[in-house]
């Protein structure tokens, strides 16, 4: 499942009321499905966020658990645990289009 988006320069993403919808249906997934990626994928994913200059980092603790993409407004935490999500720049994939984690570029 693709993202899509507004890019904005602040520190706080808005999300579109399309982006709330798919994020309470990403957020149902990861509550409700079996978990379909295992701790080792999140991590990759969350370190590529982690250096991406498209996430929202705290100064002092880096990614936290509100910390969202500013191209898709979703919350990292959530979206890398979430088997049909990926990163809309392509740093990651989801894991039914292949695999969970692509190399970095
Ligand atoms: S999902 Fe992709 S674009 Fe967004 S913060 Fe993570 S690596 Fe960057």
């Amino acid at each position: 499942m693709g993202c899509c988006g507004n890019k904005s320069g602040g520190s706080i993403v808005l999300p579109t009321v399309k982006q709330v919808g798919k994020g309470v249906v990403g957020l149902s997934k990861v509550i409700f499905q079996p978990k379909q990626l295992t701790d080792a994928m999140i991590t990759e994913r969350r370190a590529i966020c982690k250096e991406c200059s498209e996430s929202v980092k705290d100064p002092l603790f880096g990614i936290t658990a509100l910390s969202q993409c500013r191209l898709c407004a979703c919350v990292i935490k959530l979206k890398t645990m979430s088997a049909t999500e990926e990163c809309p720049m392509g740093k990651w994939k989801a894991v039914n289009q292949g695999k969970g984690v692509r190399e970095r570029t």
